[in-house]
């Protein structure tokens, strides 16, 4: 079969022909219907891949759909072949206690075991077909189209995740600020906008990308400048926004991000670009808190489903086959993709 792998840290990936997967006690095999591109497969192939010892080659891709088409011992009873399912990405053992309380996405146990989701140790899904190791990872989409549904398995549930541990700070005379409006951050707009009563203000460096805020919902939307700080006084009063996405995380939006947050208010974190915060007193409004959240719940998935079933999500996609892959992660890389890059095998 046909996959995108990371050959080597530092370089783009390649589209090679590899053995097709055979399930294996408990997993279940699925023949891929889309795979999403996440600006995390940038970081992975820049330094995270050597950061966590990645084993490579590797197939790329944490955003995944399919049929399920086969499945080991154990793993047969528990699914329904054919079924349209997306992939839970942030595996972990299931039995720790944050596992125990849904957050597998913080498993306590999974660096130790050495369970990696796919795309992220663990082959993914920019190919035709993927292992999915456990069958509860495997979340029906019903009739979502699986192009439009892919980026819900992380381009929604992580900021879903972020806001619902914001969500109370949200309220009809708040503010957020979204920074970034790109695969995570146009989903935040759409779901601040249908979850709360809040006023959104988003910002980005591409007029591209603002434009779709706007179409989206943003009550405000401008470039991503020193002027912005400005800007977002003079609508918050002086005060700053109750709450703060920062779907970026360089050192200039984190600078951007402390100057807009109010006393008492959230600093969301959730980009991974490096940037790093000085916290304390002096340095972060008085009681604010800051979050650096990653991905979600599995229950947060089953959540952003029924959300986009009822229209309340519409994701911005651009259809690639498997041998444009490559291709479109350049783009995404040069910042050209408007909202996020689907492939489909
Ligand atoms: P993306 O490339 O689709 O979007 C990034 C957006 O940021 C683009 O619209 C770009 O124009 C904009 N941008 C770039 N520089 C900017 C600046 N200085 N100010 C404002 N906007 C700027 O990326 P994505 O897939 O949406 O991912 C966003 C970030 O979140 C990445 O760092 C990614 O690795 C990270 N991420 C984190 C988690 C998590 O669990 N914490 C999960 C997924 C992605
Ligand atoms: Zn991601």
């Amino acid at each position: 079969m046909r996959a995108i792998q990371l050959l080597e840290p530092g370089k783009f990936p390649e589209l090679r022909d590899v053995p097709e997967p055979k399930p294996g006690p408990g997993q279940v095999l699925i023949k891929i219907t889309a795979a999403g591109l996440c600006h995390s497969d940038i970081a992975v192939m820049e330094h995270y891949a050597v950061e966590n010892n990645y084993p490579l080659p590797m197939t790329l891709g944490h955003e995944c759909c399919g049929v399920i088409v086969d499945a080991g011992e154990g793993a047969k009873p528990l699914v329904t072949m054919g079924e349209n399912v997306m992939i839970y990405g942030p595996w972990g053992c299931g039995r720790c206690e944050e596992c125990a309380e849904g957050y597998e996405n913080y498993c306590l146990n999974a660096v130790r075991m050495n369970i990696t989701p796919p795309g992220l140790g663990h082959d993914g899904g920019c190919a035709e077909y993927m292992l999915v190791d456990r069958a509860r990872y495997c979340v029906p989409i019903g009739d979502l189209d699986p192009v439009a549904a892919v980026p819900l398995t992380d381009a929604a549930l992580t900021p879903y995740h972020a806001l619902m541990h914001s969500r109370e700070k949200l309220d009809a005379n708040s503010n957020a600020v979204v920074i970034g409006v790109g695969g995570l951050g146009h989903v935040a707009v759409q779901l601040i906008k249908h979850l709360t009563p809040a006023t959104v203000i988003a910002l980005d460096v591409s007029e591209k990308h603002l434009q779709l805020a706007r179409e989206i919902g943003a009550d405000y939307a401008f470039k991503s400048n020193d002027e912005a700080v400005k800007s977002v006084q003079d609508i918050t009063k002086g005060l700053g926004a109750e709450v703060v996405f920062d779907f970026v995380g360089i050192q200039k939006t984190i600078d951007l991000g402390v100057k807009m947050t109010k006393v008492r208010g959230d600093w969301n974190i959730v980009g991974i670009g490096g940037g790093a915060a000085k916290v304390g007193f002096g340095n972060t409004p008085f009681e604010c808190s800051v979050f650096s959240p990653y991905w979600g719940t599995r229950r947060d998935l089953y959540d952003v489903v029924s959300l986009a079933q009822r229209g309340m999500i519409k994701i911005h996609t651009e259809k690639y086959s498997l041998d444009d892959g490559v291709e479109a992660y350049h783009r995404l890389h040069e910042g050209k993709v408007v909202g996020r890059a689907v492939l489909v095998p």
